[in-house]
Formats: structure tokens, sequence, C-alpha cells
């Protein structure tokens, strides 16, 4: 191991290393305290450059490498194993080519996406992805995780705000297209297969991302309905009568509301006598025009009864006040001692059955308490917190099994990492699945980059590997090491 330490310093400097002993903690485990092994050392580099020099490097020890951006992904993808090389990009923070012509700038993924919100607030510019973890997480994170947050019904998701990227491959190659065409149809979109792909594919380096301008408007709802019929009928008027300015349709199931009202100091804004809450947001930009026209809308869905009660916002603080009772439920869940999340996504056409069955199957465990659902329902995202008095893999067996039946996705916005990948299959068909192993087999045939992340990677072809790496003298120094690595 020494060898390839000796290697990978001077690429990085005395300031872009750091040894992962208790001092450097945080990047050895997630926000959950999840953690796989000792890491070999922590690298830090500082440009596109230097990324490559190590990539090159790794992969011609055949090293792993675990890739880390904020730390803040909830499925343990950047979660180190034993003596994994880790490639941190929190010196590459970056911002440059500001162009408000073409609304787009490029970064480097080591910027927060807080740090880029601020920057374009500041010149009048809206980067409309925001997550809980904003102020941690980093652009390049976002990217590789395919962000979706609250106001993907108006926005779309990461991949929706990318318009070009820059990926240094496994054996440090260079893909670099950071353009800010709105059209490009050349080829392939390669820019695609890196979005979502968890560190297993590219590291990428930098993006060129599009942005809007800040919104004139906004107008917040909270209205309260008492069945999951009417909460779709709520969906589908909305999106007929406030079109493209609905930006967020933020649910939360009664005991969910119920709960963070009570394990938190928020104030109620409505009473607890519904059974579905809804946020609904506007974002537009006719002053003239939308306040009134938002609150015409909310009177007539009261008249129709499509809703049963809502609270408008009148002003700034209103808005603040009601978006804080949907942005407080982590706060909320973290007063549970035992608790399982999960974030999955569900035709809403069937959410009625599959929410029935869900509770059935999950509350017959006698270590369930409770189910709390609540979710991005606008763009069919469901997710649910399962109370517990003891954990246990089989709740979480049965609760993908059902999501499978359903033909939903075992992961709507937080990917698979480690965490999800033994229920892949009830998501994906098995020619999908080959075709994905195929890829990341095509991208990196050592298998180093975020190795046994999304799947385990059949180590076939990292037969003949040591076989077929080309310097003898390192070959000869590295392989008692990899090998017993493998042997894992
Ligand atoms: C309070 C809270 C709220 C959240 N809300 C949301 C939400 O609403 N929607 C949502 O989608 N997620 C949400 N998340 C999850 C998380 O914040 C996102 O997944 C985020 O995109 C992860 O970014 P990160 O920089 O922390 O990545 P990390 O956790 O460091 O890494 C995540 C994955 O991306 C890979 N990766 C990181 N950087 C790179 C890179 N430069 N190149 C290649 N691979 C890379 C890692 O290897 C890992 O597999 C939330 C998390 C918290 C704690």
């Amino acid at each position: 191991m020494e060898l390839i330490l000796e290697k990978l310093i001077p690429i990085v400097g005395s300031k872009g290393w750091k040894t992962p002993n208790i001092k450097n903690a945080k990047y050895v485990h997630d926000i959950t305290n999840f953690k796989n092994g000792k890491p070999s050392i922590i690298l830090l580099p500082k440009s596109t450059q230097e990324v490559i020099k190590i990539m090159q490097i790794c992969n011609d020890f055949c090293w792993p490498v675990s890739v880390q951006g904020g730390m803040t992904g909830l499925v343990q993808g950047s979660v180190p194993f034993h003596n994994e090389v880790i490639l941190s990009l929190e010196r590459m923070n970056s911002i440059s080519n500001f162009d408000r012509v073409s609304q787009s700038a490029t970064v480097e993924t080591g910027v927060t996406l807080e740090k880029f919100q601020k920057f374009l607030e500041e010149k009048g510019f809206f980067f409309p992805l925001d997550l809980g973890s904003k102020g941690s997480c980093f652009l390049g994170g976002n990217l590789a995780t395919n962000a979706g947050g609250t106001r993907v019904i108006k926005y779309g998701m990461m991949r929706d705000l990318t318009l070009g990227i820059e990926v240094v491959l496994a054996d440090g190659t260079l893909i670099s297209n950071l353009n800010n065409l709105v059209k490009d149809n050349s080829g392939y979109d390669l820019k695609q297969i890196f979005i979502g792909s968890e560190g297993t594919l590219g590291v990428i380096t930098k993006a060129t991302l599009k942005f809007y301008h800040e919104p004139r408007t906004q107008n917040v709802a909270f209205c309260g309905v008492d069945s999951l019929d009417e909460l779709l009928n709520l969906l589908i008027s909305c999106k007929k009568e406030l079109g493209s300015d609905l930006s967020a349709f933020e649910v939360l199931w009664k005991s969910t509301y119920e709960f963070i009202i009570s394990s938190t100091s928020i104030k109620a804004p409505l009473p607890t006598k519904y059974n579905y809450y809804v946020l609904i947001e506007t974002l537009g930009n006719k002053p003239a025009i939308d306040d009134k026209w938002f609150s015409e809308m909310l009177s007539k869905f009261l008249s129709k009864k499509i809703i049963k009660d809502a609270i408008i916002s009148s002003s700034q603080k209103d808005i603040k006040n009601l978006w804080n009772v949907r942005n407080n439920t982590s706060t909320a869940f973290k007063t549970i001692p035992l608790r399982m999340n999960f974030d999955i996504s569900v035709n809403l056409n069937l959410i009625q059955k599959f929410v029935a069955q869900l509770e059935k199957e999950i509350l017959a465990f006698k270590e369930v308490k409770d189910i709390l659902f609540f979710g991005h329902l606008g763009d069919n995202n469901l997710h649910a917190v399962v109370v517990c008095h003891e954990l246990k893999e089989k709740i979480k067996k049965i609760f993908y099994k059902i999501v499978g039946e359903y033909n939903g996705s075992i992961s709507a916005e937080h990917g698979i990492g480690l965490e999800k990948k033994a229920y892949l299959h009830l998501s994906r068909s098995k020619q999908e699945i080959k075709l994905m192993k195929d890829l990341k087999g095509r991208f990196d045939p050592q298998n180093i980059l975020n190795r046994n992340r999304i799947f385990n990677s059949d180590l076939g072809y990292q037969k003949g590997l040591i076989k077929n790496n080309t310097n003898d003298e390192l070959k000869e120094k590295f392989r008692p090491e990899f090998l017993s690595y493998l042997a894992k």
C-alpha cells in the first residue's frame, strides 16, 4: 500500500490529503453514522488534472476508489470500504462562465447546492433544485444521484437542469462536454449516462447547469382533504388551473401531520381533523395577476368541495410558516428512536390500493408501531417512515416486495447505493441489470470506482487484471495486497 500512497500524495500536495483518523471521521461514515471499514487515504484534489492523475495511478494499481461529495446521501453510496482511497471533491468549488443570455454557469462539483443558489440569487437568478441538505450536499452529489426535491413538478430533476458535464473515467480518460446548448442532438447524450450513476461510471468534476430568472410571485396554500380520491382530483385541478406555475404539491398524511405538530414547536396551520394535508405552491411572473388568480382558484376548489379547508399565504412570513410544516419532517422524525425510511415511486392511480396493502402487511409485524406517509406526490414520490420497536430486514423485504408488485420504483430520489442493492431486481428487469453491468464493465473494466455500489459486479471481469497490468514493478509489489482485498 505504501507504494500507491507514495505515488498519490505528490499529485495533490501537502494540503490535498488527510489520514482517515478520528479527526477526519466525517469522511468515513455517513450522516446516519454507518461505516464500512478503514479507508487507506483521503484525497482532496484541487483540479480536474489532479483527478485524472489520481485515477490513472489507482487504475494502474487496480486500487478501489470511493467518490465523495457532501456525504448527505441516504443510501450509503459514498461510505468507503476497507482500504479504499477516498476521493473527495470538496476543494473543487469554483463557479465560472456565468452567462445571463443562455442562463447557464459552469461549476466544479465540490460547490454546495446552497452556495450556487446564493451566487445566483445575488444576480437576480434562481436555481430551482432545493433539498433539506442544501447547506452540505455538493452539486456533484446532486448530479451523481440525480437529486429531486420539492420543485420537480415544475423544473424537473437534476438531469433536467444540466446542459453539459465533465467526467474523469476510471482509467483517467477525460470526457468533457461543458457546452451550454439547449439543443444538441449530435449523437448519444452521454451526460445522461453519468447523471444518476452514483459514482460508478466516472468522477464528475464539472457541469454546466441552467438556471432561471427569480420568479416574481410566490403563492402557497395549505389545504385539508378527506380522501385519496379527493387528493388526486385536487392534483388534476391544480395542474389544469395553475398550469406551469404549479411548483410544489406536497402531501402529508394525517398521522404525519399530527406527529410533526406534536413533536416540533410548529403551530398547526389547520386543525388536525382532515385525513390528508397538501401544500400547494405556485411560482410565476405576473404580479398583477398571479396572487388574485391563486386565491380565486383556491376559493373555487373550496366551493366545489375539491378541498375541505385551506389557508392561503398573504405575506412572505406566511409562506415561510407554511413551508416550515413540510420542511420540518426530518427534524420531527429525528425524535423517533427506531425508524426505517423508504423513498419510493408508485403510479398514483394505484396509490390507494398500494397504501392499503402496505398498511395491512407492514403493520402486521409486531415490531412495527406506525407508518408515517408523506411525499412529493405531484411527481409520484411517496416517502414512508416505519416506526419500529425493533429494526428488521424482513420489514424492508416485504415493503419492497409490495413496491415491486405495483411496478413502482424502490428508489424515487435517493439512489440504490449499498442500502437498496439487494432489491434492485424488484424495480429493474434482468436484462436492464445486465445492461447496467455491461456499461460498468465498459466504463470501469477493473471495477475500481464505487465498487459494488448499486449492484455487485461479477468478479469475472476482474480475473486476469493483474496479469494484464503492464507495469511489472508495480504489479509485483501490489499483488499480495490486492489479492487479499479481493478475497474479503
Ligand atoms: C435532510 C436531508 C434532506 C434530503 N432531501 C433530499 C431530497 O429532497 N431529494 C433528494 O434527491 N435527496 C435528498 N437528500 C439526499 C442527499 O442530500 C442527496 O442524495 C444529495 O444529492 C447527495 O449529495 P452529496 O454531495 O451529499 O453526495 P454524497 O452523499 O457524498 O454522495 C452520494 C453519491 O454520489 C456519489 N458522488 C458524489 N459526488 C460525486 C462526483 N463528483 N462524481 C461522481 N459521483 C459522486 C457518491 O459516490 C455517492 O454514491 C436529503 C438528505 C438529507 C440529509
